[in-house]
């Protein structure tokens, strides 16, 4: 392989690979950059169909996590490690601590917190073997789950991109269209709802449909009748992709912003929002809440920084400024605003 030419290498600083004989525990932990500071990113267990495809996920991710944190003007830099295998299969305790002591070996380069497959019992599990486990719930303290922060954040970002497109203050009678009901996207139908949004909503499990009908008045859609929905949002908040050639015909929508991670299936979909005159909030610009949460847990307790709602959400509330800015870059410069979230990332690591 020729593994420093690979585009999906692009300049990472170290990328580690851990195995452990005793538990199992086959992990990649990938960090991209820390011009800024310690890399942060969450830890994925998922069952691989290759070594190739774990390693290209972890690079991949990693690389996002460092535009992610520059933009939120986190003294951070950008990692993230995968755990390969089924975690309801092989995830055990020992595995957990196992991954625990990978990262603790580090020194602190990369802070390690949830992701896909990995919950904040794994996290409170973890700490036990790596002083820099965040993402904990143990007697009170700690970040634990990152969702509520995150769908906050999604909310301030989708007022903003109201403000900038349909020059509205307020959500009043403003119709969006919900993908996935998880984690992220029932915090965000609930704010929502409460400022007088109208909620169009899909998810896989019916249950979490019915409830957001229930509690939240929200029309129930089919799963790709999504796309077609006559709305002013659309709030991609399932899994990765969800923007690309079929679907961007479809959209009536005037704004495309929501909690999913990598919602452009390539960068030309970015362009092509555009094209279409949609005003698409980049991803990682509006979904960064979680890693703020997180953020401060680990000031809190290498940094003497306060562990506060207060802290948390005020540093949330700039995600307005972070797309206003984002906005305004795009129409004066004539490009995507995903284009122009990535020049402005670029400008604050590559000092
Ligand atoms: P989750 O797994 O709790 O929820 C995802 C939901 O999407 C599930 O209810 C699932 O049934 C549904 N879903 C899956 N495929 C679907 C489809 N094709 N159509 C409709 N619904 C579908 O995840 P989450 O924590 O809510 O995260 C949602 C997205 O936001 C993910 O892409 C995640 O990477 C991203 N994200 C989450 C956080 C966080 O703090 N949790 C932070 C940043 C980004």
């Amino acid at each position: 392989m020729n593994f420093f030419n690979n585009s999906a290498f692009n300049k990472h600083e170290q990328v580690s690979f851990f195995y452990d004989q005793v538990t199992g525990l086959k992990a990649i932990v990938a960090i991209h950059n820390t011009n800024l500071g310690p890399a942060l990113g969450g830890c994925r267990m998922w069952d691989y169909a290759s070594d190739e495809d774990a390693l290209y996920d972890v690079l991949r991710l990693s690389q996002g996590m460092t535009y992610k944190a520059a933009l939120a003007g986190l003294p951070l830099g950008g990692g993230k490690s995968v755990i390969m295998g089924d975690p309801k299969k092989i995830k055990s305790e020992a595995l957990i601590k196992s991954m625990g002591q990978a990262v603790e070996s580090l020194g602190g380069k990369y802070i390690i917190a949830e992701d896909v497959g990995i919950g904040v019992e794994d996290m409170n599990q973890m700490s036990e073997t790596c002083p820099y486990a965040m993402g904990v719930l143990k007697n009170n303290e700690g970040s634990g789950d990152p969702s509520p922060v995150t769908a906050h954040g999604v909310f301030v970002g989708i007022k903003s991109a109201v403000q900038y497109r349909l020059q509205r203050e307020d959500l009043r009678g403003v119709k969006v269209a919900v993908q996935g009901l998880g984690h992220v996207g029932m915090y965000l139908c609930q704010l929502l709802h409460a400022e007088g949004a109208l909620l169009f909503v899909t998810d896989i499990d019916q249950e979490k449909v019915s409830y957001a009908v229930q509690q939240f008045g929200a029309t129930a859609v089919g799963l790709d009748e999504i796309y077609d929905v006559d709305a002013d949002i659309f709030s991609p908040c399932a899994l990765g992709a969800a923007i690309n050639d079929e679907t961007i015909k479809r959209l009536k929508v005037k704004i495309v912003a929501g909690a999913a991670n990598n919602q452009l299936a390539e960068v030309r979909h970015g362009q092509m929002l555009a094209e279409h005159n949609i005003l698409y909030a980049p991803d990682y610009a509006i979904n960064v809440g979680g890693v703020i949460s997180v953020y401060y847990e680990y000031a809190s307790r290498y940094k003497g920084i306060e562990f506060n709602r207060d802290n948390i959400f005020a540093h949330t509330n700039k995600i307005k400024a972070t797309l206003e800015n984002i906005f305004s870059y795009a129409e004066q410069h004539k490009i995507s605003t995903a284009a122009a979230a990535d020049i402005i990332a670029e400008k604050i690591f590559q000092h």
